[in-house]
């Protein structure tokens, strides 16, 4: 598969084209940003700590029966997807309250929410990424109504698998976002699982080991993001 030019730059990944017209290259930076890309830094490693991250998690989802883009990793940086036509809507799910919830109602960061929530943002970052609903997708057309129970289907199913899989790694997963696509009109989940979209707290101490170290100053970000990689198996040789 031959890299060829740059396709799309966002705030943490750039996409390349193949001279395969399926397949794209997702190359995972070193950048990190917040407020909707207005602040930005980078730390040496991420990029790959984060492909490595993402490709056991797809690994995982896949074995488990969701449909993820992910082929093959193809350098420290470098993964090789299918190429989606992306539907422009985040869902998130949310098992413990943090985040925007957190300011929106007032609530006690670490509430446990039982049943999770969930959430729809519209992905746009001049508009700051606005919360919306079901209704937005259909009547705005981006998303027709049976990809969209799909796509909720695949969120729920997502956390279920997830929550068990880091628990067993010693983690609480706190929350996500995902994004989704479509291949040959099939629903498929794309875009990344790190902890640049994801909160892991440490279940014994709830040490936050996530993004929120670097929104917040907190420090030990890349100490942080090889740790839970580690716990969930990815070698660094
Ligand atoms: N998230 C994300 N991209 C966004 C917004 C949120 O990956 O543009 C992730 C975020 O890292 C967290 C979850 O979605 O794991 C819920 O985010 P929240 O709504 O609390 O917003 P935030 O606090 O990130 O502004």
């Amino acid at each position: 598969m031959k890299k060829l030019a740059e396709f799309y730059r966002g705030k943490a990944k750039t996409v390349y084209t193949t001279d395969d017209p399926h397949f794209v290259i997702l190359e995972f930076r070193n950048d990190i940003s917040m407020l909707d890309g207005k602040y930005l830094k980078q730390f040496d490693r991420k990029g790959m700590i984060n492909n490595q991250f993402n490709y056991i998690i797809m690994q995982k989802l896949l074995r488990s029966g969701i449909p993820t883009q992910i082929e093959r990793v193809l350098s420290h940086h470098e993964t090789l997807v299918k190429k989606l036509k992306m539907i422009p809507v985040e869902f998130v799910v949310r098992n413990r309250a943090a985040g925007s919830i957190v300011k929106r109602l007032g609530i006690k960061e670490g509430q446990i929410l039982d049943p999770p929530l969930y959430d729809l943002f519209l992905k746009n970052d001049s508009m700051n990424d606005p919360i919306i609903n079901a209704s937005y997708c259909r009547t705005f057309g981006w998303v027709s109504e049976v990809h969209f129970a799909k796509m909720k289907e695949l969120t729920y199913q997502t956390n279920h698998i997830l929550k068990n899989f880091f628990d067993d790694a010693g983690l609480i997963l706190v929350d996500f976002k995902l994004e989704f696509g479509l291949f040959n009109d099939e629903v498929v989940l794309g875009d990344e699982f790190s902890p640049d979209v994801s909160r892991l707290w440490d279940k014994k101490t709830l040490k936050k080991m996530d993004k929120d170290l670097f929104r917040q100053s907190l420090g030990g970000v890349i100490e942080a993001y090889e740790e839970v990689a580690r716990r969930i198996g990815v070698s660094f040789n």
